[in-house]
């Protein structure tokens, strides 16, 4: 009979090292050279990141999500949510985790793509070569893209013509190449295609959009924009499926890991502060009005670890992951802001200053519950799910 005394329930040796590996990393080379940049730097100057690449190469933690055939180094997306909450302890963190000098892989779908494009897309793009972005919003909406998508594609020979706008999208003024997704059979919901495009194409322009935060996204005009037949990804008519079963609630897991470590990362700013801070002749930490603050902090940065975790495990075993990871990402998104908001509170006039990330954090926060499936539409997922268990995808 299995004796439950000798079940252990703690993270692997392995990833318990390399969680401390980054944790250092990021410690000691990010946090010291981020204190000399400008509030809300988005990019480290050039010198800075070629001296620390070889440091994460070395690491083998090189572009960690991307498989390792293709140059990355291929961790399971349990290992990736452990270290995506550490990589993300920085100012710049919850947008621009190490300021990508742990490298920076295209969006996921890329691998499902072709020998050619993975060689011209993909690889470049682990290689620090070049820079992808993936459109799927439209100023028509983003919560129902499968409706809402009107950006068409037309066949004209052996090539395809675009026409139409995506909005919000991150990435694309820095980027060079992206994934569009497009309207090929108007008669269906469905029928959709995802296409890869190149910025420098005629017919490709776009508009940055100035917004909360600093890493700010764009929107896209695509005038008769021709896209020969080899930058089709996956089928025709089939760019949907690929889309919601493949890339977006996956992308959640990271996302909520990301949410989490910039929640620990202003939480343990607050517990320290509080220790220091005197008012009436004693440390601000010793009024429980304030130890309530941080026990709220606490217990929810526990929850949403292990709801997080729950996610990643039933996605890396095969199992449907779409309920835990609209759970995890609803509850990150929400815990984020709170935690944020508490750590500024207690820091009382300086937590709004620009001396300190806290304030970067809790604007940048704030797009966390619109961005990656708005807060409504993640509660929607999860009451089909509560209601018709294993049923079909919306
Ligand atoms: C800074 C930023 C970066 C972004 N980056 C990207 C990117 O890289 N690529 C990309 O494709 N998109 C990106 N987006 C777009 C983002 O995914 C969308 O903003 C999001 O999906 C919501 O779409 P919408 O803004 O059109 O809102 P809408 O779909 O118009 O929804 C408006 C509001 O109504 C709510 N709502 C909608 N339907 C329902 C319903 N049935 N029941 C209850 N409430 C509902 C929504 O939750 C939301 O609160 C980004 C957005 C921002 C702000």
């Amino acid at each position: 009979m299995m004796n439950v005394e000798d079940q252990r329930y703690e993270l692997p040796q392995e990833i318990r090292m390399t969680r401390n590996v980054v944790r250092d990393y990021i410690s000691s080379e990010i946090v010291p050279r981020e204190q000399e940049m400008e509030h809300d730097s988005i990019f480290m100057d050039d010198d800075m990141f070629n001296s620390l690449t070889p440091v994460t190469k070395e690491m083998g933690l090189w572009c960690m999500g991307v498989p390792e055939e293709h140059g990355g180094a291929g961790l399971s997306i349990f290992a990736q949510a452990v270290l995506e909450e550490e990589m993300v302890q920085h100012a710049a963190g919850l947008y621009r985790p190490a300021y990508g000098t742990m490298g920076s892989g295209p969006p996921e779908i890329l691998w499902e793509g072709s020998d050619y494009q993975k060689e011209t897309y993909g690889i470049p793009t682990v290689n620090g070569e070049r820079h992808g972005w993936f459109a799927i919003t439209e100023p028509s909406g983003g919560s129902d893209p499968a409706r809402a998508i009107q950006t068409r594609a037309v066949r004209d020979g052996d090539d395809w013509i675009i026409n139409g706008s995506k909005i919000f999208i991150s990435g694309a003024p820095w980027g060079d190449w992206g994934i569009v997704f497009a309207r090929t059979d108007p008669d269906s919901r469905r029928g959709i295609t995802a296409f890869i495009v190149e910025n420098d194409w005629d017919g490709f322009d776009l508009e940055p959009i100035p917004v909360i935060r600093a890493y700010y996204p764009a929107q896209l005009f695509f005038d008769n924009l021709r896209v020969p037949s080899r930058n089709v990804l996956g089928e025709v008519d089939n760019g949907w499926d690929l889309l919601a079963n493949k890339l977006l609630a996956r992308a959640r897991i990271p996302y909520s890991a990301a949410n989490l470590g910039v929640a620990v990362a202003a939480h343990k700013m607050a517990v320290e502060y509080s220790k220091t801070r005197e008012t009436f002749g004693a440390p601000i930490a010793t009024r429980q009005a304030v130890q309530w603050m941080m026990v709220d902090s606490e217990v929810e940065i526990r929850a949403c670890r292990w709801l997080i975790w729950e996610a990643a495990w039933q996605y890396d075993a095969g199992e449907d992951f779409r309920q835990a990871a609209s759970i995890a990402k609803v509850f990150s998104a929400d815990i984020l802001g709170k935690v944020v908001d508490r750590a500024i509170q207690i820091h009382g006039g300086y937590g709004v200053t620009k001396a300190l990330p806290l304030e970067r954090w809790y604007r940048e926060a704030r797009v966390r519950r619109i961005g990656e499936g708005p807060t409504e539409i993640q509660k929607m997922v999860i009451a089909r799910e509560i209601l018709n268990p294993g049923g079909p995808p919306g």
